[in-house]
């Protein structure tokens, strides 16, 4: 399996859309990996996690074929998980010879309803033909094309924002971002699946060095740790499982030795934009 972090930034983005903190200002000097694009994860080319507002850019920087997705999952229905409004782009003048026609979003009854709003005014119907909308809930099994979905709580917004365990081919991946700690359900429904350790897990590391407070809706390392040591004492993680950080924050100030010291630490890959892991 093939998987991209083609976005790795928080909500604002790193450099932040409208920051002059020192951070910030520090970055749009030294650019490089520093430059932190919003969330968007593809697996095998088919599928994307989120769909944010710089899908444009990654399309266009890394040479990504965004009409080959087949299937989206958004996590959320927050500007940076979930810029409906482009999907009008999907066919019609703007878009020829799409590699897929059809794309399916699984998603919570917000992201229908923040489609539905932001795309009244431009939809053409012949766009509107193909994008197939499937809303969900958590804890569900999903299966289409080679994947097999479980969709669970996340604890970061009030309505039904989900995080994801993927499954094809013999490999498993659990997406956390964007999500605090996970409740004592997640955890119970995670050991009721079973199965191997997972090969790759994602986390949620926007406070970084910052302490994860009780009740948090995003995670740090210290958080991250303790989630790793819970799925390992279920079986779900042991030394081969990938733990990969994402969704920094210019607030952590996630420089390269930051980055580096975090990968060390809590031995890890610290994502940046266009990086590609196979598994
Ligand atoms: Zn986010
Ligand atoms: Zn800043
Ligand atoms: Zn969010």
């Amino acid at each position: 399996m093939q998987i991209t972090y083609l976005g790795t930034g928080a909500a604002e983005g790193v450099p932040a859309l409208f920051c002059n903190c020192a951070y910030c200002r520090g970055v749009k000097a030294r650019r490089g990996r520093e430059i932190r694009s919003r969330a968007q994860v593809l697996l095998d080319g088919e599928l994307s996690i989120d769909f944010p507002p710089d899908a444009f850019l990654h399309a266009a920087y890394f040479g990504v074929d965004l009409s080959a997705v087949k299937y989206l999952l958004v996590t959320h229905s927050h500007m940076d998980h979930f810029s409906a409004h482009e999907l009008i782009l999907r066919g019609y003048k703007y878009a020829h010879g799409m590699t897929s026609k059809d794309l399916r979003i699984y998603a919570n009854e917000e992201i229908g309803e923040v489609f539905a709003e932001s795309t009244r005014r431009e939809m053409k119907p012949v766009v509107a033909e193909g994008i197939h909308m499937h809303t969900v809930g958590a804890f569900e099994e999903l299966s289409f094309g080679d994947w097999r979905v479980y969709t669970l709580p996340a604890r970061h917004t009030s309505r039904e924002p989900l995080v994801f365990l993927l499954e094809k081919g013999g490999k498993r991946v659990l997406h956390l971002s964007d999500t605090g700690a996970l409740s004592g359900e997640c955890y119970s429904f995670l050991k009721e699946i079973g199965g191997a350790p997972y090969d790759l897990i994602t986390f949620d590391c926007t406070f970084l060095f910052g302490e994860t407070a009780e009740g948090a809706r995003h995670m740090g390392l210290d958080e991250n740790a303790r989630t790793f040591e819970k799925l390992a004492s279920l079986g779900l993680g042991d030394g081969h499982t990938l733990r990969v950080l994402t969704h920094f924050s210019h607030n952590s100030a996630p420089s390269l030795e930051a980055i580096s010291r975090a990968e060390r630490e809590f031995g890890a890959i610290g994502a940046y934009d266009g990086l590609t892991l196979e598994i």
